[in-house]
């Protein structure tokens, strides 16, 4: 599966432990998105809005730490207007 964030392609995978024991993560150098395997489907989504927002940030001119807190907020409110990962183009299957 991947999604073109940007321009750039990442590939999307479920995996069982992520670092940190985050819902999900992203690696710009790697370009990929991890998403925990064992997540529920809603919060499987909002952990995807939320990697999808790092990335625009991140190629957009915003590098380093991002505010946690703010990406969280802006991925649950677009979760609640009915944005899902089913709502961006990813390739692959799911
Ligand atoms: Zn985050």
């Amino acid at each position: 599966m991947e999604i073109k964030i940007c321009g750039i392609v990442y590939e999307i995978s479920y995996e069982k432990e992520i670092e940190f024991t985050a819902w999900g993560s992203i690696n710009h150098v790697h370009c990929t998105i991890k998403l925990r395997k064992d997540l529920n489907p809603q919060c499987q989504d909002t952990a995807f809005i939320e990697e999808v927002i790092h990335g625009i940030l991140a190629h957009t001119g915003f590098q380093g730490k991002h505010n946690e807190t703010l990406i969280q907020s802006i991925a649950n409110g677009l979760y609640q207007a009915g944005i899902t990962r089913d709502s961006f183009e990813i390739t692959g299957g799911k």
